[in-house]
């Protein structure tokens, strides 16, 4: 049995159809941060995703190819892809691209909501940083430590070269007449489930064991839990989905039945919330009774999970802001949620 920690393997799968498809698993940040990179032999061989683009990353993603040509006996190179299509607007899945852009002459796809992501990415950056700074003030972070998340959330803003993309897509369109687009906004706005036949290539939508971080929408518009239930329940609907294939983690051949996991996991954590928000609260202290080991990192972490939750739970009216008097005439004051 491999340990828990052997890194993981490329994998082999077929749609009914027989459509080969080749899962490669990347390391995208040392030391176990692997992005699952999907090789598909389509009529044009199309790579998803592309690992963060780090030199560890674009090693690995070569190491894959060798590992198709020594262990699979594939006749295939990082050169022939004629196609990338980008699942999402996060650097561990589209931080590849300028290198593949050496390596290759495929053309680049990424939905129409993360377009901006690829093309302007710093700008893109600088400004929904803008948004999450209003959202820590009115969380009820100190200035100084709303600075210091800000600037912790644009680590990545020197780290990838801003590129055109060749095609985008939406909502139902198919791709290269192969590939069918779900939107799935929730987790990122430009978010795509990919339908392959009977296999669907979940992303970061549906992963096999964590639930992808959520953020509310009043930082990047398109986020939000209410997005991410919507999207969950429009996955839930497809028939004859045989095996899901994630951008970590392992595959799935119960993605329904991960789904219906996803979505109890997050109903118990509006049930907290709510209950945490017995008396008025601000976003800083329920992100704290929900999460009071976090540290470093992991705070901002807390801060956006905790926040979309209340996000969903004031626009549906289930809280309420209880100091309204108090703060009428500040220009961004902490807010006060109560259970309404
Ligand atoms: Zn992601
Ligand atoms: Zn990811």
């Amino acid at each position: 049995m491999p340990s828990d920690k052997a890194p993981p393997e490329i994998a082999r799968y077929e749609t009914a159809g027989g459509v080969k498809i080749y899962k490669l698993p990347v390391l995208a940040f040392p030391p176990r941060h692997f992005t699952n990179c999907y090789l598909v032999y389509a009529h044009e061989l199309t790579l998803i995703d592309t690992g963060s683009g780090s030199a560890e990353s674009n090693q690995s993603l070569k190491d894959c190819f060798e590992g198709l040509r020594t262990d699979h006996g594939e006749k295939v190179s990082l050169g022939d892809v004629k196609r990338v299509i980008v699942t999402h607007g996060h650097i561990d899945h589209f931080g590849g691209l300028n290198f593949i852009r050496e390596q290759t002459k495929a053309k680049v796809g990424i939905h129409v909501l993360d377009q901006s992501t690829v093309t302007s990415f710093r700008e893109r950056l600088v400004v929904s940083s803008k948004n999450l700074h209003h959202f820590l003030d009115r969380a009820g972070f100190e200035k100084e430590r709303a600075d210091e998340f800000t600037e912790m959330n644009k680590w990545s803003k020197n780290v990838f070269k801003s590129t055109p993309v060749d095609f985008t897509f939406d909502e139902g369109d198919r791709i290269g007449d192969v590939f069918e687009v779900f939107h799935t906004p929730g987790h990122c706005p430009g978010q795509v489930c990919l339908r392959l036949g009977d296999i669907l290539f979940t992303a970061d939508h549906v992963l096999s064991r964590i639930t992808p971080n959520q953020s509310p929408e009043s930082i990047v518009r398109y986020n939000g839990l209410g997005h991410y239930y919507e999207s969950l329940r429009k996955i839930r609907r497809l028939e004859g989905i045989q095996l899901g294939l994630g951008g970590h983690e392992d595959e799935m051949r119960d993605v329904r039945g991960r789904i219906d996991d996803i979505i109890a996991f997050h109903d118990r954590r509006l049930d907290r919330a709510l209950e945490i928000c017995d008396a008025p609260k601000s976003i800083g202290q329920i992100a704290t009774e929900m999460f009071p080991r976090a540290a470093d990192y992991h705070v901002l972490l807390a801060m956006t999970e905790a926040g979309a939750h209340v996000e969903y739970l004031y626009e549906r009216g289930s809280l309420r802001v209880a100091n309204v008097e108090e703060i009428e005439h500040e220009s961004n004051p902490t807010l006060l949620y109560v259970k309404t």
